[in-house]
């Protein structure tokens, strides 16, 4: 009738913040198109990640070029962040 609570997790705090140390991965930068198509869906394109935040604009102009119409984007900015756990002692 007694139930057990498995005290474990109760003393066991995640913590998560931005992944600044030394070896963390590196920020990412990408664009998307934030253009609609003639059926008002998205454009959807996007560029790759890179650590070179001015490549994914030189994929702006190209998709531009390409589709003159698309001239809305978006700047996608991948940050690493880590969870630590912090146990009660
Ligand atoms: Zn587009």
């Amino acid at each position: 009738m007694t139930t057990t609570t498995r005290r474990t997790f109760r003393f066991v705090n995640w913590t998560l913040r931005p992944d600044q140390d030394d070896d963390a991965p590196p920020l990412m930068y990408g664009f998307r198109c934030l253009a609609l198509t003639d059926d008002d869906t998205g454009c959807a394109a996007k560029s790759s990640l890179s650590k070179d935040p001015t490549e994914p604009q030189t994929w702006a102009f190209a998709h531009r070029r390409e589709h003159p119409e698309h001239t809305s984007y978006a700047e996608v900015i991948e940050r690493p962040w880590v969870m630590w756990r912090e146990g009660s002692t």
